[in-house]
């Protein structure tokens, strides 16, 4: 540990503020690096002192101290932010819509910003060789390589750790990140200009929260697959949703449903910053995807198995002139789709985003530190959620907070 550790850092890790993002790493890379913590998230490890720039520069762009987003003339939904078209569809290659994790459009935005020259490389995450059950950031330079990466991964991710080394470099990036993500690079704009001119489109997707590794080790428990036999993991997709899989040294697999997995037990291994964020769907990013879920009678999202559809939203200009060019190469089919429709198929989603209110309430009636959210319609929201639920969730955080769990 160094002489002294930066407020900032300790201010966010103390209060389990930390999203992993990498965001820290990436503006002091002499001084910061992420490690998988004990309890299995990924976590800034400080190794040298911050200068009073770095300090601020952190202070500014840290999830776990502030996001901020704003309309800027586009239509602003309570719920799901500023946007400018909402789409569903899907990726017209049947195997790359197989392979990924909804429909496949996330990752046939980025093959044919690969194919079109419009950028060089991706920034994006995929299974990390040396730990099946973990993730490692990648660049891809072709549509095999952003094939290999599709999928969702319920597993701590650090894109932005190594973002210097490619700012150094005179190519253009796509990023893909979780909203968290997206939104500490957004902001790092601001403070950099390199980056705005390497990273000409940043996309996303709807992001429940990250689980830890642990809840990965009880999947395998479940399964019966020893860790050290596994040769590979995947969380879900090969279908809609697909099934967790895991693959042996013995050529044998073992699946779990996504309702078991995620639902089960994934879900519960969420590190705490995701159950106050607001920001689950990606307002900061110019593109975003998602379930595009069917409802059934109630309004609940069914999750039986079926070829997939992504939602995708387009949060700029840049984001949907980028949608129009990718349909009209043949390489998505979309058609509209209606906001009214996204709470009962995102209901995660849209009961975080009412309750937020709430639970930092109970942090800053308990002394906590809390990160500071803008533009989000906090106070619209917790109307809508009701006077007994918002009190159940102000009680819970409070109990969480008195027993130590955050
Ligand atoms: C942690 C997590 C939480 C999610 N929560 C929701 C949710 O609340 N609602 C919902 O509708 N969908 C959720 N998803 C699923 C996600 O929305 C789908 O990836 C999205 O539907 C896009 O599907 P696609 O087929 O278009 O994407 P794909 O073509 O399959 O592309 C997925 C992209 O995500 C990247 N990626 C995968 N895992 C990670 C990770 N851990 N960190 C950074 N990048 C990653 C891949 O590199 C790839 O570029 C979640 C996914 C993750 C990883
Ligand atoms: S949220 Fe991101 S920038 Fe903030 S401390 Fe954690 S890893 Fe670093
Ligand atoms: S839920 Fe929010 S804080 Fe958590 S990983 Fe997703 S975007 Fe980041």
């Amino acid at each position: 540990m160094t002489e002294k550790r930066s407020a900032t850092l300790a201010t966010v890790l103390d209060g389990q503020l930390c999203s992993g993002c990498g965001g820290c790493a990436a503006l002091a890379p002499d001084a910061v690096t992420m490690q998988i913590s004990d309890a299995g998230y990924l976590r800034p490890v400080q190794t040298s002192e911050l200068s009073p720039f770095q300090e601020n520069y952190l202070n500014q762009i840290c999830p776990g101290v502030r996001v901020a987003q704003a309309p800027a003339g586009r239509p602003d939904h309570p719920l799901w932010g500023p946007y400018i078209a909402m789409h569903a569809g899907h990726a017209t290659d049947p195997e790359l819509r197989r392979n990924a994790s909804s429909g496949g459009a996330l990752s046939a935005v980025l093959i044919h910003l690969l194919d079109s020259k419009e950028i060089d490389k991706v920034v994006q995450v995929g299974a990390d060789p040396n730990l099946p059950i973990g993730n490692r950031t990648v660049l891809s330079q072709n549509g095999a390589a952003v094939f290999a990466s599709a999928g969702s991964r319920y597993a701590p991710s650090a894109p932005l750790e190594g973002l210097e080394a490619l700012l150094q470099t005179d190519l253009r990036y796509a990023f893909v990140g979780k909203p968290c993500d997206v939104g500490a690079l957004r902001a790092m704009m601001r403070f950099d200009d390199r980056i705005a001119a390497r990273f000409p489109y940043l996309l996303s997707f709807f992001c429940a929260g990250v689980p830890s590794l642990a809840g990965a080790r009880v999947v395998l428990n479940r399964l019966g697959a020893p860790e050290d036999e596994v040769t590979a993991f995947r969380y879900r997709g090969n279908g809609w949703p697909g099934f967790a899989t895991a693959t042996l040294r013995d050529g044998t697999t073992r699946q779990m449903s996504y309702a078991d997995s995620w639902g089960g037990i994934l879900s519960r291994h969420v590190q705490f910053r995701c159950k106050i964020c607001p920001d689950g769907t990606g307002g900061l990013a110019d593109l975003v995807c998602a379930d595009a879920w069917e409802a059934d009678e109630r309004g609940y999202p069914i999750f039986a198995e079926r070829d997939g559809t992504s939602l995708i939203v387009s949060r700029t200009e840049k984001g949907e002139a980028l949608l129009r060019s990718v349909v009209a190469a043949g390489r998505v089919e979309a058609f509209a789709f209606d906001p009214a429709g996204l709470a009962a198929i995102q209901p995660g989603q849209t009961g975080k985003r009412r309750l937020t209110l709430a639970r930092l309430a109970a942090l800053r009636a308990m002394g906590r530190a809390a990160p500071r959210y803008t533009g989000f319609h906090l106070w619209r929201n917790a109307r809508a959620a009701g006077l007994r639920a918002n009190a159940k969730n102000f009680l819970g955080t409070l109990r969480r907070i008195w027993q130590g769990r955050l």
